[in-house]
């Protein structure tokens, strides 16, 4: 019988997101937060990484608008998020004018079901 190869971290990652839970990782050794998910911490390159569920609070770190015509769907914002863990996470604001989104803006993690994938979006808090 053929063994599974072992589950990687990002198939964990998305596997958690399909659950419908945002989780990072974190590390046992100097406890501190790990995102995107990995098999070493880059900080002190501990292998005892667990895994926790984010509060899904943060700050808009960067923020651009990405022009696209209208019959493609109009323009839309990217932006990199720094969660209150700690960690960045890149997304896009939803619900302002993408122009408006500004660094420092507080806002809430969510996930949204996109093209039958998940997706972490954030809407301002
Ligand atoms: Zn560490």
């Amino acid at each position: 019988m053929p063994h599974p190869l072992p589950e990687g971290p990002d198939e964990r990652y998305a596997a958690y997101l399909a659950e419908g839970r945002i989780c990072i990782q974190q590390c046992g050794d100097c406890q501190r937060h790990v995102f995107y998910p990995r098999l070493f911490c880059p900080h002190c390159h501990g292998s005892s990484l667990t895994w926790r569920e984010v509060s899904g609070k943060g700050t808009v770190y960067a923020t651009t608008v990405i022009r696209q015509r209208p019959d493609k769907g109009g323009p839309y914002n990217l932006c990199l998020v720094d969660m209150e863990e700690g960690v960045r996470f890149p997304g896009r604001v939803e619900g302002p004018a993408p122009e408006d989104v500004k660094i420092g803006m507080a806002v809430a993690a969510r996930i949204k079901q996109e093209d039958g994938n998940p997706l972490v979006v954030f809407d301002p808090s």
